[in-house]
């Protein structure tokens, strides 16, 4: 062997370290490389802090919803519509953190693995996002939540297109308040990140898994004296229903059927029935993580598990999580995912992603979401009255979620039944009382102004 060789060997160890260095930048970069591109330290897309060369964000009919100008960001003109797409549009500087400015900032700023920041160096700008969310329809449930806090969130439960995405409190934009931080969790957009008690909107969990779990469960009657002595305690009932059917239990919202129902049921089924509908599961929506919703009663007493099957006990949910949910039932079982962005358009007009429909791990079985869909629309038809809601075909359930010494939060869950409007709505509006109030008023409210805009 001579010398040249010797060395030739002596160099292996060399450059497979150089090598395996190369695969871990690249990788790296692969990995990391859009949150370094957008950095804020990064000259290129922001100007003293801010997004400043980002594209402009559109609603679903092509209003504006955020601009550049100037290196400045501009939000829409009118007011309203600024609160109400406050969380689904996000702030300059990425506060909060699911909205587009901050969720789909290498998207907005142009940037790609394949050409890094090019589009932002030969266009001067990043691509432009078209979101599926409708900045009048926002602005209606904004205005009809009337100062509570709260979400409220509609979808198409058959593309996913995510029409109203509202969250409050709220800030104007333009006019941000000295110290966001005595608002309320005014960052945190409460459709994905937020998690209620559902209180009775519960009762559609425990439906299906009676529906899934006892055959004669239509034929059942159950008696309701306004209270019911469980273990050592009690579950009271807000009336005094009788002898009272499977259906009839729902539309009254009958606690006393419910706990019975839930007895029946156990602890074991309950929760097969909660997984099989996302509960406990980590879900994304159009990259976004929600909130998990969380159902567990292996530990619950007879009392607990009982308050369980009513939506009480220690059940938290996401909005969003319910809205799909309610979304699979009306689809006849099987459930999409919701999605933000509707398409996005290169700086130079080109249209280069555009959304998809994708199905949701929410699965129900389609004799069982058809009697569902049954159930919700006589909740209507026979407790809350279709004027609530003119022309809609509304199917759904209120939900008045008790908390300890404060007033309840008010929910509403429910889809359209009309063929051309398959639109799914959810509502909670926090410590506003009962569920047939300021809930079934935002719902009907955000759904009137996409029946009447045409908008899907
Ligand atoms: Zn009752």
């Amino acid at each position: 062997m001579n010398k040249t060789t010797r060395r030739g060997y002596a160099l292996i160890p060399v450059i497979l370290a150089f090598l395996a260095g190369t695969v871990i930048l690249i990788f790296q970069f692969a990995v990391h490389g859009a949150a370094w591109s957008s950095n804020r330290a990064n000259a290129h897309l922001f100007k003293s802090g801010s997004l400043s060369t980002a594209g402009t964000i559109f609603d679903t009919t092509g209003k504006t919803l955020a601009k550049t100008v100037n290196g400045k960001r501009v939000f829409n003109n009118s007011r309203a519509v600024r609160k109400a797409t406050l969380h689904v549009v996000g702030d300059p500087l990425g506060m909060i953190s699911t909205g587009a400015h901050a969720a789909y900032k290498s998207k907005l700023s142009g940037y790609s693995f394949i050409d890094g920041i090019y589009s932002i160096q030969k266009y001067g700008r990043g691509n432009d996002l078209t979101l599926a969310v409708s900045a009048d329809a926002c602005a209606a449930a904004w205005n009809a939540l009337g100062g509570y806090n709260g979400a409220v969130g509609v979808f198409n439960y058959k593309t996913g297109a995510l029409l109203c995405s509202v969250s409050a409190p709220s800030f104007d934009v333009n006019d941000p308040p000295s110290d966001p931080n005595k608002l309320d969790g005014v960052y945190l957009n409460r459709l994905f990140s937020g998690v209620y008690t559902p209180g009775s909107t519960m009762k559609i969990v425990t439906a299906l898994c009676a529906l899934e779990n006892i055959p004669d469960i239509e034929s059942r009657t159950f008696t309701c004296t306004g209270r019911m002595q469980v273990g050592g305690g009690e579950v009271v009932c807000m009336g005094t229903h009788g002898e009272i059917g499977f259906q009839k239990a729902l539309n009254k919202s009958c606690n006393c059927a419910f706990a019975q129902i839930a007895q029946l049921l156990g602890p074991e089924k309950l929760m097969a029935t909660a997984q099989s509908l996302g509960f406990n599961l980590p879900i994304k929506t159009d990259g976004i993580q929600l909130a998990i919703s969380s159902f567990d009663v292996r530990r619950a007493d007879a009392l607990g598990l009982s308050w369980a099957g009513v939506g009480q006990y220690d059940t938290l949910v996401n909005p969003c999580h319910m809205m799909m949910i309610a979304g699979a039932i009306a689809a006849g079982g099987q459930g999409v995912q919701p999605y933000v962005i509707r398409s996005m358009q290169s700086p130079s007009g080109v249209t280069i992603y555009k959304a998809m429909t994708r199905n949701s791990q929410i699965v129900i079985p389609a004799a069982n979401a058809q009697k569902l869909r049954q159930m919700l629309r006589t909740n209507v038809t026979e407790q809350y009255g279709d004027s609530r809601f003119p022309n809609l075909q509304m199917c759904g359930k209120t939900g008045t979620a008790e908390l300890d010494g404060k007033t309840s939060h008010s929910w509403f869950v429910g889809f359209s039944m009309r063929d051309d409007l398959p639109l799914a709505v959810v509502v909670v509006a926090e410590n506003a009382g009962s569920g047939a109030g300021v809930a079934m008023n935002t719902a009907n409210a955000v759904m009137q102004s996409l029946l009447y805009n045409k908008i899907r």
